[in-house]
């Protein structure tokens, strides 16, 4: 059984020296590839190379975070155009809105999201997008901003079956994560099942959201086999048409077999 975990921040500064394991422990669970998704310009340049350093196995995302807004400059477009057009680079992101934190003015937020949204979709390449308490505004700017054919994931899709369709409307796959694992997760639970497995993608966001039973503590990518399960638990399939499925649906959106 091959997975792909479409979400995980192997820059962060708790994978130091751990890299090796973390692979290794990915492989034993089937997970043979890893978008290594950035949220600043220093993840973005660490991001690329690790990919290139695991070719085949590890590709880069480059992006900035809602969170670092505030980081964005008037070169850093220019900065991420080039990481966006080597080779191990797969996809503008993590870019969106967060109102949930109140680290960055909604206002900056959006100007950069907007910004790569527009980069984006220059350079034909899909988006990962986070948003957390803000899908107001997250659609009106996909609509003022569209994605191109590239399309992009909302990862970590926590929301309604109303903004799940809105979404996938948009041309976004909808990214699950560990929270379909939690105990309290029922209401989500109730929409994932009625969600089109043809538009799923399944993600750890390692190292924070560790699915349960390792809930709080840290997360990594071979832990996207515990997500492959549960979703298959709740849509009613065996966990091998999961992983088929959620892995076609990787490579075509990050066009990762045509690398
Ligand atoms: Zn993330």
């Amino acid at each position: 059984m091959q997975l792909i975990d479409t979400h995980a921040h192997l820059t962060d500064a708790r994978f130091e020296s751990e890299g090796d394991r973390i692979l290794a422990n990915a492989r034993k669970a089937g997970v043979d590839r890893i978008v290594v998704v950035a949220d600043a310009m220093a993840s973005s340049v660490q991001a690329l190379e690790l990919a290139e350093r695991h070719s085949g196995t590890l590709w880069a995302s480059a992006g900035v975070h809602p969170h670092n807004a505030t980081q964005y400059e008037s070169d850093t477009t220019q900065h991420l155009q080039e990481l966006a057009l080597r080779d191990h680079c797969v996809a503008i992101g993590e870019i969106g809105l967060d109102y949930y934190y109140d680290f960055t003015p909604p206002a900056v937020q959006q100007s950069v999201f907007a910004t790569q949204l527009d980069l984006a979709r220059a350079l034909n390449r899909p988006v990962i997008i986070h948003c957390r308490d803000a899908y107001d505004d997250l659609l009106r700017l996909l609509q003022s901003h569209p994605l191109g054919s590239a399309g992009g994931v909302a990862h970590c899709f926590t929301g309604t079956q109303e903004q799940a369709w809105a979404l996938l409307d948009r041309g976004l796959y909808l990214g699950m994560g560990g929270v379909i694992t939690f105990k309290k997760a029922d209401e989500l639970r109730r929409v994932v099942r009625h969600l089109p497995l043809d538009r799923l993608v399944i993600e750890t966001d390692a190292p924070y959201l560790a699915p349960a039973p390792y809930r709080g503590k840290l997360n990594e990518p071979a832990y996207v086999k515990i997500i492959a399960q549960r979703l298959a638990q709740e849509l009613n399939i065996s966990e091998q048409a999961v992983a088929e499925a959620t892995t076609r649906n990787a490579m075509q959106l990050f066009w990762i077999n045509e690398r």
